[in-house]
């Protein structure tokens, strides 16, 4: 997907969020930021192939197995956005503060196409969670692993 979608929907004399570049190799950031826009909701981000890939989550995200939360995968993210909270101003995209909710490393333990599989080390996330693709679709659904 690389960023081209991401700098296309943002004009970056208006927002301070970063511009950013493809990053090299492969990391291991976990961070969900808590997005409170016109709907509130939980972006989590991972780093894959140089950038974040990234879903919105309607509602919190959940911390027990048990529970299934809806991602919807949006556009990559460049990996200095990890870092990233503030206020996107009125008017611009994503208008709203965003802060960060959760944050820290992952391991991949198996991706396919439609099923990832990952071990979170964050601070309120911590353990296996499964993203599994909705058939052709950006939606996901993403829940810790029994
Ligand atoms: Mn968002």
């Amino acid at each position: 997907m690389g960023l081209r979608e991401y700098r296309e929907k943002r004009d970056f004399e208006k927002t301070a969020e970063p511009k950013g570049e493809i990053g090299m190799g492969e990391g291991s950031i976990y961070v969900i930021q808590k997005h409170t826009a016109t709907h509130l909701h939980y972006d989590l981000r991972l780093e894959m192939d140089g950038v974040l890939k990234s879903w919105a989550i309607p509602k919190e995200p959940p911390t027990t197995p048990g529970v299934r939360r809806l991602a919807v995968q949006v556009e990559d993210h460049p990996i200095e956005y990890a870092n990233f909270e503030g206020t996107i101003p009125e008017g611009e995209y994503g208008a709203g503060m965003v802060e960060i909710w959760d944050r820290g490393t992952y391991r991949m333990i198996d991706r396919k196409e439609d099923k990832l599989i990952v071990e979170i080390n964050g601070n309120k996330l911590k353990g296996v969670y499964i993203l599994l693709r909705f058939k052709n679709q950006k939606n996901w659904l993403f829940f810790k692993k029994k």
